[in-house]
């Protein structure tokens, strides 16, 4: 059994120009110590992905359904209180998109890793030294404890940022975009971080990113996501060596190469509006390969054990 499970994940929102449908049926699981990597445009709707993981969603959210599980846990219906107490920030946590920007500047550093440990009433020198712990952890002197966030460089406040999201010890934490305010060297550091954590502490990981390379650098497997909807997942080797929708190819035909004499090609026209959905594949207005099928209905195709696709160019048409 799977660690953690999403299923059919629907977020749709109000807004003044209609509903925005930005999320339509996302399934995926991550197993103990895995990192399943999310890779899309942006637009595509990773971040509602990452924010409904944790119920954490805005006001103006229409629809939010589908399930999720931890541990064979059913955590989506369990009331809000119960999901604070027991899972946000505990079981399940989160890096957001730019969150060491949001270091509180009049705050030590220290506190801010060991605020939720105090809300829990953990005794003030056992989150004292928790912290100091995590601030090891991740590669950085005890003696940050004291520190303010304008007296550390982005990759000590990122590094911090981390040691926030473990500090309660989770099973899954959730890296949304998690080295995109950083400079390559910077980034570089991150991810053999990251990485580490991932051996050491065998630390579940959902790795969100429009980089499909970066998300190569640590995770096991890949969903890639377009307009709301997951069209391919597979294993690391499978969805690079083998993809198998055409937007997994264009996209890995959109990333710059080291080696060879391939240039990245970029891909045509624009994501659909998500007010205004089309039916049918919601690519098919950038895709060189659709045919008459492609605006009605697309089902999943399962095209090998653990790959599937979501393209009709790999099932039946007429099943
Ligand atoms: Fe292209 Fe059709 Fe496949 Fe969509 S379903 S990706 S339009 S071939």
């Amino acid at each position: 059994m799977a660690l953690f499970e999403a299923r059919d994940i629907q977020i749709h929102y109000q807004t003044s120009k209609g509903i925005v449908h930005a999320l339509n049926g996302i399934s995926f699981d991550v197993d103990k110590g895995e990192a399943f990597g999310i890779v899309g445009e942006s637009g595509s709707g990773k971040t509602s992905l990452a924010l409904g993981l944790l119920r954490l969603l805005p006001r103006n959210v229409e629809h939010y359904a589908g399930s999720l599980g931890l541990g064979g846990e059913d955590i989506m219906n369990l009331p809000e209180n119960e999901f604070r107490m027991k899972i946000r920030w505990k079981k399940i946590s989160m890096v957001f998109q730019g969150a060491m920007n949001s270091l509180n500047p009049v705050m030590r550093v220290g506190n801010q890793i060991t605020e939720p440990l105090r809300e829990g009433k953990v005794p003030k020198k056992d989150a004292h030294d928790r912290a100091v712990r995590m601030l090891e952890l991740v590669g950085l002197s005890g003696d940050i404890f004291a520190r303010y966030p304008h007296e550390l460089s982005g990759g000590m406040k990122q590094r911090v940022v981390i040691a926030m999201a473990l500090v309660q010890d989770p099973q899954l934490i959730i890296l949304d975009e998690p080295t995109s305010a950083l400079d390559v060297s910077i980034q570089a550091q991150i991810m053999n971080l990251l990485k580490r954590l991932k051996w050491e502490k065998k630390l579940s990981m959902i790795f969100i990113t429009h980089d499909i390379a970066l998300a190569s650098d640590i995770c096991d497997r890949l969903g890639v996501i377009y307009a709301g909807e997951m069209v391919e997942t597979g294993s690391l080797e499978d969805v690079l060596q083998r993809p198998k929708h055409p937007y997994t190819q264009a996209l890995l035909a959109s990333t710059p190469r080291l080696h060879g004499e391939t240039k990245p090609s970029f891909i045509p026209g624009i994501p659909p509006s998500l007010i205004a959905m089309p039916d049918g594949c919601k690519f098919r207005e950038r895709c060189p390969y659709a045919f008459e099928p492609c605006d009605k209905t697309v089902p999943v195709f399962a095209t090998s054990k653990n790959q599937k696709v979501q393209c009709w160019l790999y099932g039946d048409i007429h099943g």
